[in-house]
């Protein structure tokens, strides 16, 4: 960052002030400061960090692997020694309680270390004598340069769901963080500053749309990881696969959590209220729509009443806060408007979060935790996704209408089974169409070794990062057909 609190690029192994005319504060949500200015950066910039990597690229891929991922054990030590100043970040301009922070550095570490060992998982295949003195072998090269685009509710985490695999698997790569949270790279770009990579290996440049547009328009870029909203992760594919580029792109959710009347109910309630309430509601993966059966239903439903009502919402720096507020003054509005039209459409808010003020921190974008009751399943609210930390509770009388209702949402990223019963399980696995299942837990987020799945508006593309899947999207396929008749083998 420059002394005037502008957020720099970084290009060919260089700190970049943006020629940017336009730049937006960064703001704290739970104080409302200001900490700094982000560049909206342009598609001239785009195309510095690009030719940067495109000029990298032919050095880059022939450092042997086991050579590659080296850079990758130093990061990791960095990123070690530098937890708690990242998640301080993190909790800073995104909100989100140091507790979570944490949890997101460690699985953005996890990554790292899976990476690491690219060179077996990037290996090939080879037959002898698919036909006589005729052999076949695949290998996999890099893709080349590749862009990640990621949103404002991860911001340790979700850039190391691809950076490390594409880095380790020889490809380079442009990086464009959110806007809304743009610090964390800042910190995360000074540890990779150090690594001393080859310049143009690594590059970030910070934007908005402007920034995507050009990367997805950019003739060189040949591969994008996206993630965000669906809207925004349908438009990224489209356009990128229009382009003939490679495309990963995960979107948005609205979870269904499904509670069986043999569930160990206030444990659920527990396991429920921190996948509704955790990081104050903005995660992907997080529970918004509980679906009790049968006896569960008047239980449940005052368990999870008692657990929204006493979570303690407060700045997420103080140890004592459960939940930090949403990412800005706007969002906050939006979900308090979205309350108001599920009571409209016929909801009931039987807690109701909106109007919250915290002492010391009116500036800041905070809402409580919300409980919905009695929204007809079709209507506008129950489609939407509402990404803060809203749960609407359902009732049905049999299992099979509760995977009915999991399956008629428009998303289909994760739901969750709560049950003592493995019968139950095994169908709910079986029939429930979406990409992250639960059973007795609350947010199904794969480790780094597991691909992360999604289904529907959820996912757009075929292959999803992390573990094997990532070695996959980061490197292209070539088969090799050799013919050696044996009478050209020379006699020496
Ligand atoms: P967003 O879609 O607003 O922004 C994501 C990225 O796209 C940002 O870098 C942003 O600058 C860019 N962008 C925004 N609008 C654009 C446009 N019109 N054209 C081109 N680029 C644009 O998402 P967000 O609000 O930052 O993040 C929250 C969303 O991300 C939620 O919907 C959440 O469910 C989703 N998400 C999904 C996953 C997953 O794995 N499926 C993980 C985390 C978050």
């Amino acid at each position: 960052m420059t002394q005037s609190g502008n957020i720099r690029n970084f290009i060919h192994g260089e700190w970049q002030d943006a020629a940017a005319s336009e730049h937006l504060p960064v703001m704290n949500p739970a104080t409302g400061e200001e900490l700094g200015r982000v560049p909206l950066s342009t598609a001239a910039e785009v195309d510095k960090a690009v030719q940067a990597a495109a000029k990298a690229l032919p050095e880059w891929r022939r450092v042997p692997v086991g050579t590659r991922i080296q850079y990758l054990f130093q990061l990791k030590t960095l990123l070690e020694e530098n937890f708690e100043d990242i998640s301080r970040t993190v909790t800073i301009e995104c909100g989100k309680t140091l507790a979570e922070s944490r949890g997101e550095m460690r699985r953005a570490i996890e990554n790292v270390e899976v990476a690491c060992g690219t060179p077996v998982l990037i290996q090939g295949y080879n037959s002898e004598d698919i036909a006589a003195g005729i052999d076949e072998i695949m290998i996999r090269q890099p893709v080349g340069v590749c862009a990640i685009i990621v949103p404002f509710n991860f911001p340790a985490m979700i850039p190391f769901w691809f950076l490390p695999y594409a880095l380790a698997c020889g490809n380079t790569v442009v990086l464009k963080p959110s806007e809304r949270v743009p610090l964390t790279m800042q910190k995360v770009f000074a540890l990779i500053e150090k690594l001393r990579l080859p310049p143009g290996v690594v590059n970030l440049v910070n934007g908005g749309r402007d920034v995507v547009n050009a990367i997805l328009d950019h003739p060189t870029i040949r591969a994008v990881s996206f993630v965000g909203s669906s809207a925004v992760a349908s438009y990224v594919y489209g356009r990128a696969a229009a382009a003939g580029k490679r495309a990963q792109c995960a979107g948005g959710a609205k979870n269904p959590v499904v509670v069986l009347p043999d569930a160990d109910l206030l444990a659920t309630s527990e396991i429920v209220a921190d996948s509704a309430f955790g990081c104050a509601g903005q995660r992907c993966l997080a529970a918004s729509w509980a679906i009790t059966v049968g006896a569960a239903g008047k239980p449940f439903s005052e368990a999870i009443r008692e657990k929204a009502s006493s979570r303690v919402t407060g700045y997420g720096l103080d140890e004592a806060s459960q939940m930090g507020p949403v990412i800005t003054a706007e969002s906050r509005t939006r979900i308090e408007s979205l309350i108001g039209k599920a009571i409209a459409e016929g909801g009931r808010a039987v807690v109701d979060g909106r109007n919250a003020t915290i002492p010391s921190f009116e500036k800041g974008s905070f809402l409580r935790p919300t409980i919905l009751e009695g929204l007809p399943p079709g209507s506008d609210v129950m489609r939407t996704e509402i990404f803060g930390p809203v749960l609407a509770v359902h009732h049905v009388e049999n299992i099979d209408d509760a995977i009915a209702l999991v399956n008629s949402g428009d998303y289909g990223n994760m739901a969750c089974l709560f049950t003592t019963n493995g019968a139950s399980a095994r169908k709910f696995r079986y029939e429930a169409e979406v990409g992250n299942i639960g059973i007795n837990v609350g947010v199904a987020a794969p480790m780094a070794f597991f691909p992360f799945s999604g289904a529907r508006k959820s996912f757009f593309g075929d292959l999803h990062g992390q573990g094997r899947d990532a070695i996959e999207f980061f490197t292209q396929k070539k088969v090799v057909v050799e013919r050696w008749p044996k009478q050209w083998a020379r006699k020496f």
